[in-house]
């Protein structure tokens, strides 16, 4: 009798420690459960905030120029528009022309007989746009295409060339005043700051735009103006 009881002791033991570790099981897997979706909801949250906080770059083909400018794009070719397309614009590289009295025409017109060019020892250059000396713009490549001015920022910015009236490389007020507007327009855009509007010089180290490069502070004053052309266009 003794026997059979301690065996229904036993069975029942074994039975009360076969719930609690299924019990266990339970409250394991509803804790895994529970860790796991707390995760997903991290993940998502962590993917909307970086969504909200990065904008989406803006599409140089959505972007049209201002009304002052006048458009006279240059024939496709290697030298000067080899369109190339430029697909996001992350800043604006201003240069002075380097050939005093020039008009924006003439440098415009330069860009385009270099299409003409044969044989091995070749150039190629050219720029977005081109400002001249009364502050007349002329659109040379259209702003989805990579323009040949600032090296190894080619792909990646739009490129200003400014006319001046002598080997200072200063810029007539009329230029200045449509380079800040310009540029005010494009930082508008493109969703750029002021800081991204850089002198050739801060990509290559060349001396160009002269004037900004022999005038740092000027160039301060400079990006200062265009700050608040910006704010002005808001
Ligand atoms: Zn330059």
């Amino acid at each position: 009798m003794g026997r059979e009881e301690d065996e229904r002791r036993v069975r029942r033991e074994l039975h009360r420690m076969k719930r609690r570790k299924q019990e266990r099981i339970r409250q394991l897997l509803t804790l895994g459960l529970l860790c796991i979706s707390a995760l997903i909801v991290a993940a998502a949250v962590l993917v909307l905030a970086i969504n909200l906080i990065r904008r989406e770059p803006v599409d140089p083909k959505t972007v049209s120029v201002p009304d002052n400018v006048t458009i006279s794009l240059l024939t496709p070719n290697p030298y000067s528009r080899p369109q190339t397309p430029l697909e996001e614009v992350k800043g604006i590289v201003v240069h002075y022309v380097a050939n005093p009295c020039t008009t924006a025409k003439e440098n415009r017109n330069y860009f385009e007989q270099l299409k003409n060019q044969t044989g091995e020892d070749t150039t190629s250059v050219s720029s977005h746009f081109v400002i001249g000396l009364e502050g007349e713009i002329v659109q040379c490549v259209p702003m989805y295409e990579v323009a040949y001015a600032s090296n190894n920022r080619n792909s990646d910015t739009i490129s200003i060339e400014c006319c001046h009236p002598d080997e200072s490389g200063k810029f007539y007020d009329s230029t200045y005043q449509s380079l800040v507007g310009l540029c005010a327009y494009l930082c508008s855009e493109f969703d750029l700051n002021p800081e991204d509007v850089i002198r050739h010089y801060d990509v290559t180290g060349k001396i160009c735009p002269k004037y900004f490069v022999d005038h740092p502070e000027e160039w301060e004053t400079f990006h200062e103006d265009v700050k608040k052309a910006i704010r002005a266009l808001d």
